[in-house]
């Protein structure tokens, strides 16, 4: 809902103050439409539905994983493709995975989203109406902003999206913001009173080849993003977590496992090791065992490393993946 047209709607209707509340109240807590909000009068809930549309996102495809995961693709009012992922686990946790860019203007060369045109932000509104979607199948509690996007780039959206996450269910402890290292954005989570976490794409414990999979590098180099998760980390007092994405061949030999770990402070970092979910790249993913031996040596150095599950894979669930697939179906 774009909580903007609403709010100037209901004052050229001369509402009070407290409607707006109201409504969010409702839509926060999963319904579906105006008619459900029944300490609203009649006569706004039909007004309100002629005027500001529920959701500013058309959903245009969903799709259920064997595993339960669930992913949506969107459309913005100007035709523009949006992705968004309910992971769920076993323990019952429900977990979005949210974008915050339609697109990307980065060109990681393992990543979907960086193979299509780059878009646009996505407003406050577009980014909770994703989660809002999500929260009318059920109730959901945790949310990382690792879709479509480099979130920082779109920080103020991204920001004033999660003031409302509490609302939905999502306590900002909960959200995590996933970063290629975009140094001012970090900088800027660090000073901002929220209490989220910082997740960094690092991929490599090295410039040379970091630059030639992730180009961002060139502009921030690792040292200078390793200081600003460090500030983050002394700011906030909480963990830094790097995700690293297993590519064969490329960046999953022991000398890279020994390198990370001399590189990370063990109680700062935590390692989250991501099997490469294959996309049309020039990319295979590293062997489970492979996988399994990283994280040995990860561990034998006293850096705390977990693989993460594989989610959905049978939906290409992997960043911008859906949307792309879409874009070439036309
Ligand atoms: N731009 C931000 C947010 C996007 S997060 C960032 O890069 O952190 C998306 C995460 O998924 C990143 O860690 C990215 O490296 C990873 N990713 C992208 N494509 C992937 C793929 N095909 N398989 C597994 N992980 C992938």
């Amino acid at each position: 809902m774009d909580l903007d047209l609403l709010d100037s709607t209901l004052s050229d209707l001369g509402q009070p103050a407290f409607r707006a509340k109201q409504v969010w109240e409702w839509t926060a807590r999963g319904a579906s439409s105006y008619e459900e909000m029944t300490n609203l009068p009649a006569d706004l809930r039909a007004t309100l539905t002629e005027r500001v549309p529920f959701s500013c996102l058309r959903l245009e495809r969903e799709l259920h994983a064997s595993d339960g995961t669930v992913k949506a693709l969107f459309s913005t009012r100007d035709g523009r493709a949006v992705e968004a992922v309910l992971m769920r686990y076993r323990d019952g946790r429900r977990s979005l995975c949210l974008s915050s860019q339609s697109g990307c203007p980065l060109t990681c060369t393992f990543c979907a989203t960086g193979t299509m045109k780059f878009g646009r932000n996505l407003t406050r509104s577009e980014i909770l109406d994703q989660a809002l979607h999500f929260r009318r199948i059920e109730e959901v509690d945790h949310c990382v902003f690792m879709g479509m996007g480099e979130p920082m780039m779109n920080l103020d959206h991204v920001l004033a999206a999660c003031r409302r996450l509490p609302s939905v269910g999502i306590t900002h402890r909960r959200t995590a913001i996933s970063t290629v290292g975009w140094i001012p954005g970090i900088e800027r989570l660090t000073a901002q009173e929220m209490p989220i976490r910082l997740a960094l794409s690092l991929h490599s414990p090295d410039d040379a080849l970091r630059s030639q999979i992730m180009p961002v590098n060139d502009r921030y180099r690792l040292a200078d993003v390793l200081r600003a998760c460090r500030d983050f980390y002394e700011v906030k007092r909480r963990m830094v977590f790097i995700e690293y994405v297993m590519l064969a061949g490329v960046n999953d030999s022991y000398a890279q496992a020994l390198q990370l770990a001399r590189t990370l402070e063990p109680w700062i970092f935590k390692v989250n090791l991501i099997p490469y979910n294959p996309t049309d790249s020039i990319y295979d993913g590293s062997s489970r065992e492979a996988i399994e031996t990283f994280r040995a040596v990860l561990e034998e150095h006293g850096i705390s490393a977990t693989v993460r599950l594989t989610r959905g894979r049978d939906i290409d669930a992997a960043c911008g993946q859906l949307a792309v697939k879409a874009a070439a179906a036309g």
